[in-house]
């Protein structure tokens, strides 16, 4: 399980870690809401520690951010402040809870916990992002209200991507995850680039929000976004 920790006060940063990882998880550190939202955009985590007082853009403006680019995973919130007004707003932009500093180490591990298992429950088989859903036990999709009618592969792969939604997939990572195939040839890399197109026209043909991008040079990434590029 890994946990992103975005905190810039590096005593609480360092202990928080060092804490964590003697439980097990793995933590990585982000000293500013920016360096938060890049790691959390390039890697996967299972949980995120937000501080709300942050250098530059603060701990409301990531979380708001972050959920708007369709992240779901559980996200605690670190505050000092102990006011009603910030729990709401918090809690209203997209927060799973709140912990007010200082706090017991134990009962943020607990709080973790209890994140981290009721996502599993609730989000197991269900992925979504923007108005696009598929649930994994029923193996459909549907887009908008309307089923879209992918093939296993298609299937697999609007899966993989909805995994990894906001980070950018490479064609090797599809080989390996969704072809099984560890070595990368340019037969392969056809294949990957058709399946992408069909799935493509599938997923966004009919739609004006385009979900699915090539970021050329590099692969592909889904994710919600207003302005067009
Ligand atoms: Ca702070």
């Amino acid at each position: 399980m890994r946990i992103l920790v975005v905190e810039d006060e590096r005593k609480i940063a360092e202990a928080l870690k060092k804490g964590l990882e003697a439980e097990g998880f793995e933590v990585v550190l982000a000293a500013t809401g920016e360096e938060g939202f890049f790691t959390l955009s390039t890697e996967p985590f299972d949980l995120m520690l937000l501080d709300l007082m942050l250098p530059g853009r603060d701990g409301k403006d990531i979380l708001k951010t972050v959920r708007q680019k369709g992240f779901q995973l559980p996200i605690l919130i670190l505050t000092g402040r102990d006011t009603v007004a910030d729990r709401v707003l918090g809690l209203d932009s997209g927060a799973d809870g709140y912990l007010v500093k200082p706090f017991a180490f134990p009962e943020l591990l607990a709080r973790i916990r209890l994140l981290l298992r009721r996502g599993k429950q609730e989000t197991e088989h269900l992925l979504k992002i923007s108005d696009l859903e598929i649930n994994l036990l029923a193996h459909h999709a549907i887009r908008a209200g309307q089923p879209l009618d992918l093939t296993a592969k298609e299937f697999d792969l609007l899966e993989y991507l909805l995994r990894h939604h906001g980070q950018i997939v490479s064609r090797e990572m599809l080989a390996r995850e969704v072809w099984q195939v560890l070595e990368r040839s340019t037969p392969l890399d056809n294949v990957i680039d058709v399946n992408i197109a069909r799935l493509r026209r599938k997923v966004d043909g009919p739609f004006e929000t385009k979900l699915i991008r090539t970021i050329r040079g590099v692969g592909f990434v889904i994710r919600e976004e207003t302005d067009a590029n």
